[in-house]
């Protein structure tokens, strides 16, 4: 369906894109980074931390501080404002024209650019139809909901044929299920257009399942780079484990080659001494019921049955309390008494730093 529509894939390069407002506010430090033609990069972190200030420097927004450059392939457009980048952008709140119709939405930026009439006609019909939004053509902006909305956006943004698509928070002000929804529509767009895309969000859930690689950021500076399976399963620091999806922090002691933690004894390499471990939800198993097998007693403090699982938060008496996922079909409840089971092979090792 997307086949006739194919859009070229610039890479993007950042060398040395650091951001100073003025007063002194460092809201990024001097960033290198290499965006591949046709990737979707997605810049994570939470709030303030300089992920729009990146995106406006990409888009022509904001111009990076003297030394930085910005490149669209070869050419160096450090010194292009917005209107000559040929960059599409979708925002968190719509910046649609409300009075005008959904076509007409569509159009403008052909009209702007002075495409003849027959011709526009064919690109919105084209673009309206990919997004599933033909039916609505007539319709205006205020007779949509926020998801037809922010696909109109999408379509206006991509009728032009831009270089880059930028989305900063495309999906924030939309409801979970309608955010779910859109989000593999999005996906689904992005990997059939082949166009390289720059996604702004804070939600992790969003950058695991639309990022090729996530830039994760933490007070002007990156924090990691990587696929999200890299930032999910070797996070690079301690806020990145943190940040992307919920880590439990155990504790042991490391002697002669050997881990011990709680009733655990695990072959370990590193120096002897206490040690804190990282381990994932999904990664600590129940032991069997009488505890026999069990590395870690605990009770369980709290259960939320989720549908596809069930979570866990277990007090074993030494330590922040464990997150532990279980299948959905779990019965354990408060107040109940658990054995806990480590995998000494999903243990991480204390993050650098
Ligand atoms: P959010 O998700 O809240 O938008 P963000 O990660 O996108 O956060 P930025 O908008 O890039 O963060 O802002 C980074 C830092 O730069 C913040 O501390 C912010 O207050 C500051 N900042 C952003 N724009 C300006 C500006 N025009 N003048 C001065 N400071 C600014």
């Amino acid at each position: 369906m997307t086949e006739s529509f194919h859009l070229d894939a610039v890479p993007i390069r950042l060398e040395s894109c650091g951001k100073t407002f003025p007063g002194g506010s460092r809201a990024l430090e001097p960033l290198d980074l290499t965006i591949r033609g046709g990737e979707t990069i997605v810049f994570l972190g939470p709030s303030g931390c300089g992920k729009t200030t990146t995106l406006r420097i990409i888009a022509g927004l904001e111009s990076p501080d003297p030394g930085g450059r910005v490149w669209f392939g070869e050419e160096d457009v450090t010194a292009l404002p917005i209107e000559r980048r040929n960059v599409g952008m979708v925002f968190q709140s719509y910046a649609l024209f409300p009075n005008m119709s959904v076509a007409e939405n569509v159009a403008y930026g052909l009209k702007v650019r002075r495409v003849a009439r027959a011709e526009r006609a064919r690109r919105v019909g084209e673009m309206l139809e990919l997004m599933h939004l033909g039916v609505f053509a007539g319709r205006r902006i205020d007779q949509l909901s926020g998801g037809q909305r922010q696909r109109v956006a999408l379509a206006r943004a991509l009728v032009v044929r831009p270089r880059v698509l930028l989305l900063d928070e495309p999906l924030t002000a939309l409801d979970a299920k309608l955010r779910d929804s859109l989000r593999l529509e999005i996906d689904r767009l992005l990997r059939g257009l082949g166009i390289t895309a720059v996604y702004v969000t804070h939600d992790q859930g969003e950058a695991m399942a639309l990022g090729d690689r996530i830039v994760v950021m933490a007070k002007g500076r990156v924090a990691q780079v990587g696929t999200p399976r890299d930032v999910y399963h070797h996070p690079a620091d301690g806020f990145v484990a943190d940040f992307v999806g919920t880590m439990n922090r155990v504790g042991g002691t490391v002697l002669d080659g050997a881990l011990r933690l709680g009733r655990g004894v695990f072959p370990w390499s590193g120096p002897d001494g206490p040690v804190e471990l990282l381990v994932r939800p999904e990664d600590i198993a129940l032991a069997d019921d009488d505890g026999a097998d069990a590395h870690l007693d605990g009770r369980v403090v709290a259960a939320v049955f989720l549908g596809d699982r069930t979570r866990l938060v277990v007090e074993t008496g030494d330590g922040p309390p464990l997150t532990v996922d279980t299948g959905g079909r779990s019965a354990l409840a408060r107040g109940d008494r658990v054995g806990l089971r480590l995998d000494p092979a999903r243990l991480l090792g204390p993050p650098p730093g």
